[in-house]
């Protein structure tokens, strides 16, 4: 036995020992999901053909009903050709499929409480990976991303399935996220239920299953005016006792959005980022399966509490931030680590990858970067577009801040995988 397998036992046996056995189901189903087997879960791959259908046979299993096509628990959709993470990542034309299963409401079976997240991952890298270069061709597991979000609604279904609500409760696992949010985007367009305004408020579960500090973010929180009140209190209950960030509009980089576009109140959990991200290394050894289980207990609650909640919502919408994706193929490859547990006018650099350009131009952890070349950063979606906009090779001066003071560094941009 090689050594490191010793030490991934030694780490496992303890923390299983000791879990609860909500913690231990949704542990489970994060390292069936986030098995080598699985291949990542990239679209178009047989591994995430069997991923979707171990979703559907859990939700069955737990009491929801079928809520795709047909009396099946699958929404089929084909991937955009012209869609940009489809041309980076040649799927265009590939048939994938969300999963949907339903708990059906007592009193308002017409209305909808969404709670999703995308089961798909970045297969072997390539578009969308924040490796080393190098990187493309290993199997990213996606752990945290999303095989946490996937295993939480799970365990969501398993827990509310009992449980008596007025709204209908419609569970989903979305394909395509990792393609820009494709799986979501059809669902809206082709609800299920009709008009898309029967959806009563969406909740979306991205990157779950890392708690740290008791830290989760519920983004959204000011998509409607009563979200702060209803985190709030609770957060006061058992399944609470979080350091609860609830704050922000219905934008950000996840399935969430689609439903914002379409004027839906949504929220949004997150155990935040982390050095792991997008990485080969999201494996499952690294998953905090007693924080998953607690969030998921929380957003199960936030579920069942909008889904019984008489009152409507008062949307509060807020105008899409400029992006301008895709176009430009992988773009450059810089090698930081991005932070984006606050947002100070930048984003806030953790570290940068050993040998990399941003090493080698003096970048450091605790830089925030406010501009690459031409472009002003003042998000991590800026800092994607800056990179897009450049080609391998490109030298490019870089703005950060350090202690106060405003540096201006040299970079030379190296290749992202491909
Ligand atoms: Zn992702």
């Amino acid at each position: 036995m090689l050594l490191t397998s010793l030490l991934l036992l030694a780490c496992a046996v303890p923390q299983q020992d000791t879990l609860t056995p909500a913690a231990r189901r949704v542990l489970a189903d994060v390292r069936w999901l986030a098995d080598d087997a699985r291949e990542g879960r990239g679209v178009g791959t047989a591994g995430l053909a069997a991923a979707g259908q171990y979703v559907a046979d859990g939700l069955r299993a737990a009491g929801a009903r079928p809520g795709g096509a047909a009396g099946s628990y699958f929404q089929n959709f084909v991937i955009d050709p012209s869609a940009p993470g489809a041309m980076h990542s040649n799927t265009g034309g590939d048939t994938t499929r969300n999963v949907v299963a339903v708990l059906r409401g007592t009193s308002l079976p017409g209305e909808v409480v969404v709670v999703g997240a995308h089961y798909d991952h970045l297969g072997r890298g390539g578009f969308g990976a924040l490796d080393d270069p190098d990187s493309t061709g290993k199997i990213h597991n996606g752990a945290d991303d999303n095989a946490s979000g996937t295993a939480a609604v799970m365990e969501i279904a398993r827990r509310l399935a009992g449980s008596r609500h007025a709204r209908t409760i419609v569970l989903l696992a979305f394909s395509g996220e990792e393609l820009g949010d494709l799986g979501s985007e059809y669902f809206v367009k082709h609800p299920l239920v009709e008009p898309v305004d029967s959806i009563y408020a969406m909740v979306n579960l991205d990157m779950v299953g890392r708690l740290r500090n008791e830290k989760l973010l519920a983004s959204g929180a000011a998509t409607a005016k009563e979200f702060p009140a209803l985190l709030d209190s609770l957060n006061r209950t058992a399944d609470g006792h979080f350091d609860l960030r609830a704050s922000g509009d219905g934008w950000g980089p996840s399935d969430h959005a689609s439903f914002y576009a379409a004027k839906r109140p949504v929220l949004f959990f997150f155990t935040d980022l982390h050095e792991d991200y997008h990485k080969s290394t999201d494996d499952w050894q690294k998953i905090n399966a007693a924080g998953l289980a607690r969030v998921a207990a929380f957003a199960g609650d936030a579920v069942l509490a909008l889904a019984n909640r008489p009152a409507p919502l008062t949307f509060v919408d807020a105008p899409q931030p400029q992006t301008s994706m895709g176009g430009a193929g992988y773009g450059a490859y810089l090698g930081t680590i991005p932070d984006m547990s606050e947002s100070p006018g930048g984003v806030r650099i953790s570290g940068v990858r050993a040998a990399s350009p941003a090493e080698k131009a003096g970048l450091q952890s605790g830089d925030v970067i406010t501009a690459i070349g031409a472009k002003t950063v003042a998000n991590l979606y800026d800092m994607t577009d800056a990179l897009r906009a450049h080609q391998p090779g490109d030298t490019v001066t870089i703005v950060v801040q350090r202690a106060g003071a405003r540096l201006t560094l040299t970079a030379v941009l190296g290749k992202r995988g491909g």
